[in-house]
Order: structure tokens, then C-alpha cells, then sequence
């Protein structure tokens, strides 16, 4: 196949081209076609004896910051997102699935959010991401869940319903299953019901190999659930650990890195109880500060590795530096 970075000059070099002006001569402008959007695809590191690969999903488009924190101060929101260098809107998360391998087993922690455009068209790369980082889908042995919303868990079925993971026992609280699955909110109000039809049709296939996670017990060995509640009622967070290290999946107990550790009390759109969020946010914040437990953060800018400090009466997070071991 022909390289797109073959340079204009080296084509030219038979037809004369050697006349050409030394600037051209110098190589500088090889022809070298622009590729188009670049999301990062995934980054492998070690939790002790786990080796531990983040696969993105993509990005989500969740329209103005402002909707998202409806009772946060707007000039706030305004303030501190340009502080960050960032938009208020379109204000945009990323999807940091992993895949945990302990020798022997592999663990996919959420599913992305398949095809559906509801939130954009920058989600759905969880499969193509996999492939670029050598798993295959027939390869993961579970799939463990934070929550059953469409971003975690519309990734679970292709487009004809099938179970796109076809060797995966599934782990997710009994409450989020119970709730999401909930026939009788099919004619609730608001985005419940489209919410609530994504669930159903992801999560009913993989109904005979699905085994419910309890709070403080091991979903799988080395990986321990917390029950997290707020977001959704039965949002789980994991603590993954091997020997002496340990990392604190938080899932979506923290959407935004910037708003959220300076503001752990404000209230998300889609938070299923948004005061039960925030208490449990701070919780989570207080707990990972004091053991001093590195998080992964499954909106955070990717590959959503960071670590939290106390910043008077809030939190600041620092993004873990990328290691090429
Ligand atoms: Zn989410």
C-alpha cells in the first residue's frame, strides 16, 4: 500500500524536480496528509501483580456546563472553567473503560456507550480501542459495572441485541438492575424512560450469567465493591488492589475533574438523588485523601489517573504522571 507520507519532492525527483528551489530541496514540505481527530486509545500500567489497561469509549457531549450543575452559580462555573482553559459549553467528558488483567482472567469495568448518538457521536470506540490494544472481545471473561446508565452500559449488546462480550459473566448491584430494568418507569417522565429501554435491552441478554455485587464484598478477587449511592441508588465503586497497591475506581461519583474537587457539594443533572450524590462524594473524597488512595476516574481527561488533596474545606486533583514502563 502506498504511504501518505511519501513526500511531494521524492515523486517529483524524476521529472526534474532537482531544479527546484533549495527550500523545496530541503524535505521540509513532504506532503503529509492531515489524519483527522485523534482520541487516545488506551494506556497499560500496573496495580501491583494486575496488569491494568484503560480503554476509551470516546467522548460524551453533554451540552452547557450550566444544565449539567443547574443550582451552581453560573459566573462560578464560568470562572473556574476558564481558569482550566476550558468551554462551559460544549462541556465535554471522556470515557475511561479498563480492562484489569490478573493472569489467567480479564475484567472489563464498564462498557461505554455503544452506538447511540444521544450524547454526540465522539462515544462507541470501546471495540475498535480493545482491538488497538490486542483484547478481543471473546477474551473478557467479566464485566463488572459501576452503574447502569447508558454511558456504562450501552455497550454491552450490538445493534441486533446480541451480547457483543459472548464469554462475559456480568457484576452490577441487584438496586441499579432492579431500578433500570423497572418496566413501570418505561412511562415515567423526563429521560427515564429512554434511560430505562437502553438498560433493558443491554442488560436482559446476559440475565442467566449476571451475579449481583454487595457493598465492602469482593465483585471478583482483588476487586472490592463500595456501595456509592446518589447517582444512581445502587452506583457501586471499586478499590482494585494487588500486594501493597491499591486504586479507587470511583465511577461517576465524580463527573468533572475541575467543578467537582472544588465544589464537591454540587448537585449533577443526572444524579438519580443529588443530595445523597454529594454526601457520598464527599465520603469518597474524604476516604481516598486520608489512605491516600490514587483514583481512576471514569470521566476524568483520559486516562483519568490522578490522585486528590485537601484544599481547605475541598479537594484538588492531580492527574498522575504517565509512566512508559
Ligand atoms: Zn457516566
Amino acid at each position: 500500500m502506498k504511504s501518505p507520507y511519501i513526500s511531494r519532492r521524492s515523486l517529483m525527483i524524476g521529472a526534474g524536480a532537482l531544479s527546484m528551489t533549495p527550500m523545496l530541496a530541503s524535505g521540509a514540505l513532504a506532503e503529509a496528509p492531515q489524519l483527522g481527530t485523534q482520541i487516545p486509545g488506551w494506556y497499560r500500567f500496573k496495580i501491583g501483580e494486575i496488569e491494568a489497561t484503560i480503554i476509551s469509549d470516546g467522548l460524551l457531549n453533554l451540552g452547557s456546563a450550566n444544565d449539567q450543575f443547574p443550582a451552581a452559580p453560573q459566573d462560578q462555573i464560568a470562572e473556574i472553567m476558564k481558569a482550566e482553559f476550558l468551554p462551559v459549553e460544549p462541556m465535554m467528558l471522556e470515557q475511561n473503560c479498563i480492562v484489569l488483567n490478573r493472569g489467567g482472567r480479564l475484567v472489563l469495568i464498564d462498557s461505554g456507550m455503544g452506538k447511540d448518538e444521544m450524547f454526540g457521536n465522539g462515544a462507541g470506540r470501546l471495540l475498535r480501542n480493545l482491538a488497538a490494544a490486542s483484547i478481543t472481545p471473546e477474551q473478557i471473561d467479566d464485566i463488572v459495572l459501576t452503574h447502569a446508565h447508558p454511558d456504562h452500559c450501552w455497550g454491552l449488546v450490538g445493534a441486533d441485541g446480541s451480547p457483543l462480550f459472548p464469554n462475559a459473566m456480568l457484576h452490577l448491584s441487584q438496586v441499579d438492575f432492579d431500578f433500570w430494568t423497572d418496566e413501570s418507569k418505561l412511562s415515567a417522565e423526563g429521560f427515564l424512560p429512554a434511560f430505562v429501554a437502553g438498560a433493558r435491552r443491554n442488560l436482559l441478554p446476559y440475565r442467566e450469567r449476571m451475579n449481583f455485587v454487595s457493598d465492602g464484598k469482593e465483585a471478583l478477587p482483588g476487586i472490592t465493591a463500595i456501595a456509592t449511592p446518589g447517582h444512581t441508588l445502587g452506583h457501586m465503586s471499586y478499590i482494585i488492589s494487588s500486594g501493597d497497591e491499591a486504586f479507587l475506581n470511583v465511577g461517576d461519583v465524580c463527573h468533572h475533574y475541575a467543578l467537582l474537587f472544588e465544589n464537591p457539594g454540587w448537585e449533577f443533572a443526572f444524579d438519580t438523588d443529588p443530595g445523597l450524590a454529594a454526601k457520598t462524594r464527599l465520603r469518597l473524597f474524604d476516604m481516598a485523601a486520608t489512605e491516600a488512595l490514587p483514583m481512576i476516574g471514569y470521566h476524568f481527561p483520559f486516562p483519568g489517573l490522578g490522585n486528590i488533596r485537601r484544599a481547605g474545606s475541598a479537594y484538588e486533583y492531580v492527574p498522575i504522571a504517565l509512566s512508559h514502563g
